[in-house]
């Protein structure tokens, strides 16, 4: 019933199917899923970008089905690489559409650097995940507090601690709101098939090694063999290592 992506549905009915078995929308495409969330939620849903390869593919998808509506936001932690802008104003080009861009706190980010450095990051796992609160996570729920929905790209092989993600979730962490994961069940080649075939700009630095793309300070390339996500923060020896954006689970 959900596939017929015709009908809309309020946002109750769908919190209703999403109640009723949290499974029911696995069976469905990233172009259905996008299709009755899009209908459902906005102009109150909005895409969170950090243009890796697959942030490019949704941005695609949802403005193959919104257009000139589509909402896409990132958060500028201050410390991309160049390749990131790059690629930003290339999307921004190619759809002709604003990109939302979250800066932190500069007083947050003034104390925390004032009084801890500007490379915090590598003294702790703890000072890394406090320049991650505040240059990521507190942007984040600035921005989450204004939707009632909000999409991803993550994809279940990318790590194990995302194993378990859902094409459609409820943000535990995030007031509830309604989390989509539209490619959750995409394979990496499913992604770079879709880039090329539709030539979709994307971040250069794929090129050079870095299948995960951060912030410059926290990403290096990775070695044939090593995990998708090595990478990233790759001086912790820490298996559960995610910045806080995606700890709904
Ligand atoms: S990824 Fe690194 S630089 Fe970026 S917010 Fe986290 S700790 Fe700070």
């Amino acid at each position: 019933m959900l596939s017929n992506t015709n009908d809309n549905i309020n946002k109750t009915e769908f919190m209703n199917h999403y109640s009723a078995d949290p499974n029911k929308f696995e069976a469905e495409s990233a172009e259905d899923i996008l299709s009755l969330s899009l209908k459902t939620f906005a102009p109150k849903i909005a895409f969170a970008s950090s243009f890796g390869a697959e942030d490019v593919v949704v941005i695609d998808l949802i403005h193959n089905i919104h257009g000139e509506k589509t909402r896409v936001f990132t958060l500028d932690t201050g410390r991309l690489n160049p390749e990131t802008y790059d690629v930003m104003d290339k999307i921004r080009d190619k759809y002709s559409i604003s990109i939302e861009t979250m800066f932190p706190d500069y007083m947050e980010v003034e104390k925390m650097v004032t009084e801890r450095g500007v490379n915090l990051m590598y003294n702790s796992v703890e000072e890394r995940k406090l320049c991650c609160e505040i240059r990521k996570v507190h942007p984040l729920r600035r921005m989450l507090k204004t939707l009632d929905a909000w999409i991803t790209g993550l994809r279940r092989d990318q790590t194990f601690t995302r194993s378990n993600v859902k094409k459609v979730e409820v943000d535990v962490s995030n007031n509830n709101i309604i989390k989509i994961n539209p490619i959750v069940d995409w394979t990496n080649d499913m992604v770079w098939d879709y880039i090329k075939k539709n030539d979709i700009p994307y971040n250069k630095l794929h090129d050079k090694g870095y299948p995960s793309i951060g912030c410059a300070p926290c990403t290096r390339a990775i070695k044939p063999g090593e995990d998708l996500r090595a990478g990233r923060w790759w001086w912790e020896n820490d298996f559960h290592k995610e910045c806080g954006l995606h700890w709904s689970k």
